[in-house]
């Protein structure tokens, strides 16, 4: 039953003499939220809104600087989609050559921390075309794969050690914003609403709804041809025969190609055989699976749902049912037609949403496309990736998707796409920076969000530090800190 029918339906019941809650009839919005029924409980000097790699790396970046600083997020651990999403394994953090790591400073601390916990694979040792990347030979070496239970105490860790403040269970309701700058938020917590008081904000909720709501403007997905890249729910299984699996794949290596947009690629043999029995409706024709840390274990990036709008409750809610539906197909699938997947385990589905795009908001500069495939290294360089550029659905069939080679060894991402336009005291970071929806394809991945959280939080450190704006601020102070806190630059 969509919104309107339900209400609708609640006015029929009304007629009918049913009462329908009092809070549904008498609260609205006004009366909701005012100021007599929220709470002041937080100042800080900086708020970060959204506890995602990027949030992270922001939180613990202006931490270390000595910035007081609160870190929230709406779920019940740090990591977003790297751990709430279950979304891995690390994309690659090499230049193009496959030679040198060139996302360090906090994505390499977060990495080196995981491996001495086990819980993760160095990059140096991890090469495309293999079990760890889905046999893909493009744009994936050296990712790292990582188990992501580990990654939300490592976070947790290095949050503590850098003095923030973490709170869960607290999601961002409204900026509170005075003429033209921002100067905190409304957080809905388990005490009902509260306020955070902030000299500044980074917002890293991946869909920018503190600028959103902040009245800075964005765009949503692409607009040229109105789509967002469709989402994914990831799973991750255990219990598999991996070297019975391995054998089944690797004589198939030769038949790997995309044909019309879609991907035939890992277990397109067995898809087909699933198909021709009636038990595969899925839009891909293949299985994205990445090899884990542990043998048995593998990640699964398979089920695509279209048109997924993660600001709409609803829509949101029918996505995750369908999402789960198709893991349900996919567990049938291993159990009946993969060899050495007889056994496999639902380990989990992801307790939220892979979203891949939604909203891009508009700052000093919106990052072009062309500039990744140039291989454009700006005046204001706070990171350097070679993230192919990788647009699911872009072609618009159900399963197709764009990858779009860089010309150079890397590109560079300028300072400006981190500073929203007509507002202060305000970042952006991750996934919702100024980009447009073709380079967000690119720089969406967990280890340039990580860089570009940390640069964030740099430059809001500075802004607090030296009483000036983002746009104001000397980039030789950012480009010091960043080499301070060993970011690869050049
Ligand atoms: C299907 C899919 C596949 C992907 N595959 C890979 C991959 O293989 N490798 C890779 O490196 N990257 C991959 N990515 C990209 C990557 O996971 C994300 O783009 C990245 O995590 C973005 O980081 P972020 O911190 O900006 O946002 P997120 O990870 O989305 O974190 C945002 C955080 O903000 C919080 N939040 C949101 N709204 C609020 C609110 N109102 N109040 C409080 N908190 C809030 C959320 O709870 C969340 O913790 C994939 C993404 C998707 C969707």
């Amino acid at each position: 039953m969509k919104r309107r029918e339900f209400l609708k339906t609640a006015g029929i019941m009304g007629g009918l003499g049913i009462t329908t809650s009092p809070l549904l009839v008498s609260c609205s919005k006004e009366k909701l939220i005012n100021d007599n029924n929220i709470k002041d409980s937080y100042q800080t000097q900086l708020l970060v809104v959204g506890g995602g790699p990027s949030g992270v790396c922001a939180a613990i970046a202006a931490g270390r600087m000595g910035i007081r600083t609160l870190l929230v997020d709406s779920g019940n651990c740090l990591g977003g989609m790297g751990t709430k999403g279950l979304i891995g394994p690390f994309m690659t953090s090499y230049d193009a050559a496959g030679e040198t790591m060139i996302i360090r400073g906090l994505f390499e601390e977060t990495v080196n921390r995981l491996i001495a916990k086990g819980a993760a694979l160095h990059p140096k040792d991890i090469r495309q075309g293999t079990e760890f990347t889905a046999w893909i030979n493009v744009g994936h070496d050296h990712c790292t794969p990582f188990d992501p239970e580990i990654l939300k105490i490592v976070y947790e860790q290095m949050c503590k050690e850098a003095n923030v403040k973490i709170l869960y269970n607290s999601s961002f309701v409204k900026a509170i914003v005075s003429g033209r700058r921002i100067k905190g938020a409304v957080l809905f917590t388990p005490s009902g609403l509260e306020s955070v008081q902030a000299d500044w904000v980074i917002d890293a909720t991946g869909n920018g709804s503190v600028a959103a709501d902040a009245g800075v403007n964005y765009t949503f997905g692409d607009p040229e041809n109105k789509r967002v890249q469709p989402a994914s729910l990831f799973f991750r299984i255990n219990n598999v025969d991996t070297d019975r699996l391995v054998a089944d794949v690797v004589p198939h290596l030769p038949e790997f190609r995309r044909v019309n947009g879609v991907s035939y690629r890992c277990l397109h043999w067995r898809v087909a055989e699933a198909e021709a029995a009636g038990e595969w409706d899925l839009a891909r024709k293949s299985v994205n699976m990445f090899r884990s840390v542990e043998k048995d274990q593998w990640v699964i990036n398979c089920s695509r749902i279209h048109n997924v709008d993660p600001t709409d409750a609803e829509n949101l809610t029918d996505a995750e049912t369908e999402g789960r539906r198709q893991v349900q197909e996919l567990m049938n699938f291993f159990h009946k037609y993969v060899p050495g997947g007889e056994h496999a385990t639902l380990m989990g589905t992801g307790s939220t949403m892979g979203i891949r795009e939604s909203r891009h908001i508009l700052g000093d500069y919106v990052l072009p496309v062309q500039s990744l495939i140039d291989g454009t290294i700006p005046d204001d360089l706070v990171l350097l990736s070679a993230n192919s550029i990788d647009v699911h659905g872009a072609q618009g069939g159900p399963a197709g998707g764009l990858y779009m080679p860089i010309k150079k060894n890397m590109y560079g991402l300028p300072y400006r796409c981190l500073v929203p336009k007509d507002i202060e005291g305000l970042h952006i970071t991750g996934r919702c920076i100024s980009a447009d929806s073709a380079a967000a394809g690119a720089v969406r991945v967990m280890p340039p969000a990580m860089g570009l959280g940390q640069a964030s939080g740099i430059a809001a450190a500075l802004c607090i530090k030296n009483g000036t704006t983002a746009s104001k601020v000397d980039y030789a102070d950012i480009h010091k800190e960043l080499s301070r806190q060993n970011v690869y630059l050049i």
